[in-house]
């Protein structure tokens, strides 16, 4: 094996919460991760002190580790071409903040910032279930949904970054009001929390609704209710928790259908933490898809669930370094990766 192909990214995933690290390499695999607290409430000097620690945590594990660039990942809105974090919900402690660059100057090597979602898509694109696709539309669904198109192995970015938020598009303009400030975007009919509302919904409207598995397996209290309560209670055969998701298998058709006739992609892959539910309806979502799809070629639209797990966005933050032919050796050969320099505290 060449020299080259030892160097690996050093990659971090920043959510609300926690950043993980790790290192990847040029085949996408993750050899080592850690996670580390995010102190995402404190100051902009507090919340880069968090992402170097994680990363001094990744460097301390691989001490040998031949390290040519760090990508990063951010659950926001994100300038790619500046490395700068403009605003991230979670992530109150930076507005229009420099990332890479502070990031740069600690560790002397380049770095790329990208939002979470894009670079997950990148990830599946290259090396997970997107792969050999020339046009890879990937949704995440979980708590929210965050969308990201690759085409050509390039994120499509739009003007400054922020294009590709599938998940804030409309399906019903009169639909309950989104964190986002919008009314009825697909986050609020097939995210987790959506299918758990559509649920307490359907139990308080139904006569005799508190009788439903779905109760009995939130312990009594439909205020208890979540996706997976509805998914484990449809398998069971409960008739109420599958028309909630009968319903979430039309609302992602009508989304889907959007898609497809926006963008016609190769690929749709579907990862998050709602990935294995929604693959199980796709033969449900098929079914709608002929009423909410009018290009003649919609069937031709692959659906494949993702490869990448929770670990999508660490992935992604690595495939920011492996989307064209001339970053494999992003530093020139010259640069090692420094340690950071901490301060006497
Ligand atoms: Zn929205």
């Amino acid at each position: 094996m060449s020299k080259m192909a030892e160097r690996k990214i050093l990659a971090v995933d920043i959510g609300g919460t926690k950043v993980a690290a790790g290192l990847v390499t040029t085949a996408g695999k993750i050899v080592s991760s850690v996670r580390a607290k995010m102190a995402a409430h404190g100051s902009a000097a507090d919340g880069l002190a968090a992402v170097c620690e994680a990363i001094d945590l990744a460097l301390k594990k691989d001490r040998g580790a031949d390290i040519s660039a760090v990508g990063v990942s951010v659950p926001g809105w994100v300038d790619a071409n500046a490395g700068t974090v403009l605003s991230a919900a979670n992530l109150p402690c930076w507005k229009n903040f420099r990332l890479a660059s502070e990031l740069e100057k600690h560790y002397r090597v380049p770095v790329r910032v990208a939002n979470d979602a894009k670079a997950a898509a990148l990830a599946e694109a290259r090396w997970g279930a997107g792969r050999g696709y020339r046009s890879v539309f990937y949704a995440t669904l979980g708590t929210g949904v965050g969308t990201g198109l690759v085409v050509d192995g390039q994120i499509y970015s739009g003007r400054r970054g922020p294009a590709g938020e599938g998940g804030h598009t409309i399906i019903d303009f009169r639909g309950p009001v989104c964190g986002c400030g919008k009314r009825g975007c697909a986050e609020m009919y097939i995210s987790g929390p959506a299918i758990a509302r559509g649920a307490r919904e359907r139990i308080a409207k139904t006569p005799g609704g508190n009788s439903s598995a779905m109760v009995k397996l939130a312990e009594g209290n439909a205020a208890n209710v979540t996706a997976e309560t509805v998914a484990k209670a449809a398998a069971a055969g409960d008739s109420l928790a599958r028309q909630v998701l009968d319903e979430m298998a039309e609302h992602l058709a009508i989304w889907l259908g959007n898609i497809i006739d926006l963008l016609e992609p190769d690929a749709i892959v579907i990862g998050g933490g709602l990935a294995e539910l929604a693959i199980s309806m796709l033969p449900k979502v098929r079914k709608h898809l002929c009423c909410w799809a009018c290009s003649p070629e919609y069937e031709k639209t692959a659906i494949v669930k993702a490869s990448y797990g929770a670990e999508s966005a660490l992935a992604g933050a690595a495939a920011l370094w492996f989307s064209d032919a001339k970053i494999h050796d992003a530093s020139g050969g010259k640069r090692k990766m420094a340690r950071r320099k901490r301060s006497a505290k």
